[in-house]
């Protein structure tokens, strides 16, 4: 996909989510963090071990982020152009809540399910993988 139609999508159809991508990178760079490219995507790093979160055109990492990791971000932002205004409902929300669940059943011992079994986790994952290429 041409970088002009991603951000186009992601400005409007998909703005919301954008908007809050677009508070945090300013709170970041005026805290001294430097942005970076992902392909279309603008990414930024910090904080350790924490693994990272999307916003649209937008994701966050921990520092030295894999490229795996980056990958997967980077296909959030595919659903975003896809659901728009239903991605915070649709997958930002529903992968929130369920990163602190498996935090607290990893806390209580559990074995967890691999990550991606998760629909919109194994959908980023694949969205990532073939814009990637
Ligand atoms: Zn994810």
């Amino acid at each position: 996909m041409n970088i002009y139609l991603y951000w186009l999508i992601q400005l409007s159809w998909g703005l919301l989510i954008n908007l809050a991508g677009l508070l945090i990178a300013a709170v970041l760079v005026c805290r001294g963090n430097k942005p970076k490219r992902f392909h279309h995507a603008v990414y930024f790093e910090f904080g350790e071990k924490w693994g990272g979160v999307n916003f649209g055109g937008f994701f966050f990492v921990q520092k030295n982020a894999h490229h795996r990791l980056k990958s997967h971000e980077y296909g959030h932002s595919f659903q975003n152009l896809l659901l728009g205004p239903m991605m915070p409902f649709a997958v930002n929300i529903p992968s929130a809540v369920r990163y602190h669940y498996r935090k607290y059943q990893l806390s209580k011992g559990h074995t967890l399910k691999p990550y991606d079994d998760f629909w919109c986790e194994g959908w980023a994952t694949r969205l990532g993988e073939k814009h990637c290429k």
